[in-house]
């Protein structure tokens, strides 16, 4: 827990967010600015403050992770129809929250490339 990281206080719900899924290690939330009909964040509980800071022993969380990004699309709704998950990392990356997530965005065409 990071006392000044707004995720963290998500995870320990010092923060009120709309939960979609949550088990030891994860917790899926609606995105409070959705940029597509279906856009949630996938947060692990651990604070890692981006893709550079993940260590060897996350695989197994990283794997777990994409598994109920799946459930959760097929939940959503989107599982068929497609949808993309997004890791920003860093400033140019457009990172705006110093603790990992994962968006997964769909329900629109999304396109590609992104701008
Ligand atoms: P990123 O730009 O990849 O760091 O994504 C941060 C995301 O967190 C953005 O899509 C924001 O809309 C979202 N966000 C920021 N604050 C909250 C919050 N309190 N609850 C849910 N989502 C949030
Ligand atoms: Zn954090």
């Amino acid at each position: 827990m990071n006392q000044d990281c707004l995720f963290c206080k998500i995870v320990s719900k010092t923060v009120q967010s709309k939960i979609l899924f949550e088990d030891e290690n994860l917790i899926a939330i609606e995105d409070i600015n959705p940029q597509a009909p279906v856009h949630l964040l996938m947060i692990p509980k651990v604070h890692r403050e981006s893709a550079m800071d993940l260590l060897e022993s996350d695989q197994a969380l990283l794997g777990s992770l994409f598994l109920r990004l799946r459930d959760l699309a097929q939940e959503k709704g989107v599982g068929k129809s497609g949808f993309r998950v997004v890791l920003n990392t860093g400033k140019e990356g457009g990172q705006t929250v110093d603790h990992i997530h994962f968006h997964l965005l769909g329900g629109r065409g999304l396109g590609w490339p992104p701008g």
